[in-house]
């Protein structure tokens, strides 16, 4: 029976199993005290693999070690590991996680990002929960288990140059549309336009999953918000908090556009030429939007999914629909039923 040592490590995860199982191992020891995550129990357990304690840690820490310490513990980490906590309880007041869901990352090098760790509230952390894992998910550093969905965030920042901080919740709101394959139209509220704008929606796969990280791949350049179906949402940006700004920003305006198709009466739309304007502002921000580049005429034509919002948007005040020259007259409006009528009775004549 062959036994893998992987003593060196505090923390071992599925990965760490699946690669004794690779090596042909049939038991693993760790070091007294290690931690080991649910996923690498269950992994352990469906390879038959035994686990065994008492390894002894390492006398000294390697020297790659000591550099992943040393990195978590770096004024700067530190810094972020305070945002992230503020973060976390900003998300938990705002009722955007609730259990221990949600989770939040940042990338602090080039193969390193912090992020919060599985099973923990996101009003109770504390920076001595967060870890260190590298570009596959593998954890370098801290006490903690790091969260399962490290592995989505991590396919944004593989896939985005420029996002160094990721938060994912589960708004009401925008988890609504989330649920019902809908995403909210555009050109309605400037604010929305600006930070976040179309929102994509992608396909479901079971969370902490390799093929449920991947879903976000093909929206994540060109979207910084992104609806996961029947799950919740993902935002990237620069810091943590403006990650955090972007989930407020989208969960407000899913609010406002349920509580405003209740009313009656149709959506009021902001015209091209005004979209135009807050898309300019946007590019030199370097927020992303897919309509970059788009003609004005096409901005806020994009076909919405069906059923975006339970009364179509119509062209807005100052729009050039509703002002006088094109507003209908009540001579047009009697036009309108005179040839409808007209063209019932055609019918209703033919069918004689
Ligand atoms: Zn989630």
């Amino acid at each position: 029976m062959s036994s893998f040592d992987l003593s060196e490590f505090k923390v071992i995860a599925a990965m760490d199993i699946a690669a004794a199982v690779k090596a042909g191992a049939k038991s693993v020891t760790l070091r007294q005290g290690a931690v080991v995550t649910p996923s690498a129990r269950d992994a352990a357990a469906s390879a038959g693999i035994d686990i065994a304690f008492g390894g002894a840690a390492p006398a000294s820490p390697s020297a790659a070690g000591s550099k992943w310490e040393a990195l978590l513990n770096s004024p700067e980490a530190n810094r972020i590991k305070e945002e992230i906590c503020a973060v976390g309880r900003k998300l938990w007041h705002r009722s955007y996680v609730d259990g221990n869901g949600g989770n939040i990352s940042y990338r602090l090098s080039e193969d390193a990002v912090l992020c919060t760790p599985t099973l923990v509230s996101k009003s109770d952390l504390k920076p001595a929960d967060m870890s260190l894992v590298d570009l596959d998910g593998k954890q370098l550093a801290g006490e903690r288990a790091r969260t399962s969905e490290i592995l989505m965030h991590l396919e944004i920042y593989k896939s985005v140059p420029e996002a160094k901080a990721v938060v994912h919740c589960h708004p009401p709101h925008a988890t609504a549309y989330a649920i019902t394959g809908r995403v909210p139209p555009t050109c309605i509220i400037p604010e929305f336009e600006v930070f976040v704008g179309r929102v994509a929606i992608s396909p479901y796969e079971t969370p902490g999953t390799k093929k449920f990280a991947e879903t976000v791949i093909p929206f994540a350049k060109t979207h910084n918000t992104i609806l996961l179906s029947n799950h919740g949402i993902v935002c990237w940006a620069d810091t943590v908090t403006h990650a955090e700004w972007y989930a407020e920003v989208l969960e407000t305006y899913c609010a406002t556009l349920l509580i405003a198709s209740q009313l009656g009466s149709p959506i009021t739309q902001i015209k091209p030429d005004k979209t135009q304007d807050l898309l300019n502002i946007k590019q030199r921000l370097g927020i992303p939007d897919a309509r970059h580049g788009l003609q004005e005429c096409q901005l806020c034509d994009m076909p919405d999914p069906v059923g975006a919002i339970a009364i179509p948007p119509q062209p807005g005040s100052g729009g050039k629909h509703t002002t006088a020259p094109d507003a209908p007259t009540p001579d047009d409006i009697e036009a309108i039923v005179k040839s409808v009528t007209d063209a019932v009775i055609a019918a209703l004549e033919a069918k004689r």
